[in-house]
């Protein structure tokens, strides 16, 4: 099968559906990451909980602020954001940056509810569908 890999470094053989499984795997991994709970980490706030009785809670209360609506989250309900965005990689000789652009510096990683992520999402999909049309 690898009989053919071309010379040139191309790696056209590389289908499109396996460079978007790629793609796929490599942001799921991110999820997943040590990295990415050390971040969630450095960014939760912890405040005293109180059982129905009113007693204090052993467990803290833990919750992360999205940075632009300010409202405080549960984990479950927020996104660790890449700043600058991630984007794609059309070319398999392009992964290596992908890969840095996910595992970025944490100057780059911020917190966003999954209401304003979406939001952040559609504005930079409209903006990226306005530059294809007008650049
Ligand atoms: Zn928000």
């Amino acid at each position: 099968m690898f009989d053919n890999i071309p010379e040139n470094n191309s790696y056209s053989y590389i289908d499109r559906k396996d460079l978007t499984a790629i793609r796929t795997g490599l942001r799921q991994a991110f999820i997943r990451s040590k990295y990415r709970a050390e971040f969630m980490r450095t960014k939760r706030v912890e405040t005293v909980q109180y059982k129905k009785n009113g007693d204090v809670a052993k467990r803290p209360m833990v919750r992360f602020q999205c940075v632009e609506c300010s409202c405080m989250f549960a984990g479950d309900k927020i996104n660790v954001d890449h700043i600058k965005k991630v984007g794609s990689f059309l070319d398999i000789m392009d992964i290596e940056n992908f890969f840095f652009r996910i595992w970025c510096d944490f100057d780059n990683l911020q917190i966003l509810c999954i209401e304003c992520h979406t939001l952040k999402t559609k504005r930079e999909r409209r903006l990226d569908a306005l530059s294809k049309k007008y650049l």
